[in-house]
């Protein structure tokens, strides 16, 4: 990449720096047709100017530009569902059964992780994520390091505090303890991050708890974001109070009963639906729940690669978008995909499309990158503000270098990018509302020191892996 700053400005124009031009080879807005020899015009925060290269309005005494060359520009990837903190479980917990999987990483959690590794592994997220382009997260967080970890990076996002409370009598507890913690980090909550709430799942959060905090997200217009409809374990435990989970608590004293026809019908019957969450996978979800979900205007984040991992099966995703559900992609932990890279997320989504509906291309590579940025954007309730390249949106900007015989030709950029680049593809600039994140492919503001720690809290997982087998 090369950058040539042109000069400062007058008292008529902006300083030098505020109006930057990125030209590229490719320009895609993803709301409207890919623009050959494009170019972005960035002022201040926002985005100015979206067209051809050659009729950019450049004030040559007042505008920087940045020529990205054989290069498509897009609008920063929002990945929809993360869990930060988790960053140093990258493959600590392969082939587990999703109850014992939960149980191991809960238990390290606590008992290996400190609150240092947490946040450590947390900014290295960050640092995964805008590297490959990623400008906005939905984090759930139980330690909620991750807001923290956003701030300091400069990354978009919103951090889902979870609540947990699998026995009614702690409801009141459980609640307290979450609006204690809730209000304290809101205080934080700047322009780009925001802090919500995360009833965690059916299997760890008792009916009365879900409303409950349904109610209070509601009360003070707080996100919400609750993993639903996830496991064939988790539908047993809601529709007949049977399987792992439900012996699980019942070993705890806990009673256990068949609670709703669906996990959908279980937040719908708690209100939770009607406070339009963010429900993560809704794998398990017939039309009848799809179409409870569209009335509510509940949004759905579908994560491909952790639900094939964890044997969890294929989302109807098909059947998402025919209701019109808002719905976005999200790479879940490292945990449970070892990569965070959404652009394979959209890969991976086309092809589990193709294979459940045994048609090429039945989710096409410009369907999935819309679902990457425009349909994260919107199923996070921020479409005003990002996900498309449009004049008025905050300038979240990613680019990645076409050049390599690998990646050649290029007949449609998004096809480049969705099938050729997927999974290795560093971006060569980041920008959020603006600010350069990644300049060469180098994230601004990384320390080296969080990989060293991070490297010791491996030694630590390992040594602790030897002393309780899985
Ligand atoms: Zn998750």
């Amino acid at each position: 990449m090369t950058g040539v700053a042109r000069g400062a400005g007058n008292g008529a124009v902006p300083a030098a720096g505020a109006r930057t031009l990125y030209t590229a080879a490719w320009v895609l807005p993803v709301v409207t047709p890919p623009i050959q020899d494009g170019a972005v015009l960035v002022d201040g925060e926002r985005i100015a100017w979206v067209g051809r290269a050659d009729a950019a309005p450049v004030s040559p005494d007042a505008t920087r530009v940045v020529a990205l060359g054989n290069a498509v520009l897009l609008p920063g990837l929002v990945n929809a569902h993360t869990h930060l903190e988790l960053t140093s479980l990258r493959g600590f917990l392969e082939g587990l059964d999703f109850r014992t999987w939960l149980r191991t990483l809960t238990s390290v959690r606590r008992e290996v992780l400190s609150r240092q590794d947490l946040l450590d592994a947390a900014r290295l997220g960050l640092v995964e994520a805008l590297r490959h382009g990623i400008t906005t997260v939905a984090d759930t967080t139980d330690s909620a390091v991750s807001l923290t970890a956003m701030r300091e990076l400069g990354v978009r996002g919103i951090g889902y505090v979870e609540v947990f409370g699998p026995d009614p009598a702690h409801r009141d507890d459980a609640l307290a303890l979450l609006q204690e913690r809730v209000t304290a980090l809101r205080a934080g909550d700047t322009a780009l991050v925001r802090v919500g709430v995360s009833p965690h799942a059916p299997y760890t959060v008792s009916a009365s708890l879900f409303a409950a905090t349904a109610d209070y997200a509601r009360a003070e217009q707080l996100p919400m974001a609750v993993h639903i409809a996830e496991s064939a374990a988790e539908t047993a435990f809601v529709c007949t109070g049977t399987g792992p989970f439900a012996d699980a608590l019942r070993a705890r004293g806990i009673a256990v009963a068949p609670q709703a026809r669906s996990p959908i019908a279980l937040l719908e019957r708690t209100g939770v639906l009607a406070a339009r969450p963010l429900l993560i996978h809704a794998i398990r979800a017939d039309d009848e729940d799809l179409a409870r979900i569209a009335a509510h205007g509940a949004t759905i984040v579908h994560c491909p690669i952790s639900n094939a991992k964890l044997g969890h099966g294929v989302a109807p995703l098909d059947r998402m978008l025919a209701h019109g559900i808002a719905t976005g992609l999200g790479s879940d932990s490292v945990a449970s995909n070892d990569r965070m890279h959404l652009l394979e997320e959209a890969r991976q989504a086309t092809l589990l499309h193709a294979i459940r509906a045994e048609a090429p291309d039945s989710l096409s590579a410009q369907a999935a990158l819309a679902l990457a940025t425009q349909g994260g954007a919107a199923a996070l309730g921020l479409s005003t503000s990002i996900g498309t390249v449009e004049v008025g949106k905050d300038a979240d900007l990613a680019a990645f270098s076409l050049d390599g015989p690998d990646l050649q030709p290029v007949h449609d950029p998004a096809v480049t990018l969705v099938h050729a680049l997927a999974g290795r593809a560093v971006a060569m600039l980041v920008t959020v509302a603006g600010r350069e994140r990644v300049r060469d492919g180098i994230v601004t503001g990384a320390d080296p020191a969080w990989a060293d720690r991070a490297a010791a809290a491996g030694v630590r997982l390992r040594e602790w892996r030897q002393r309780v087998p899985a």
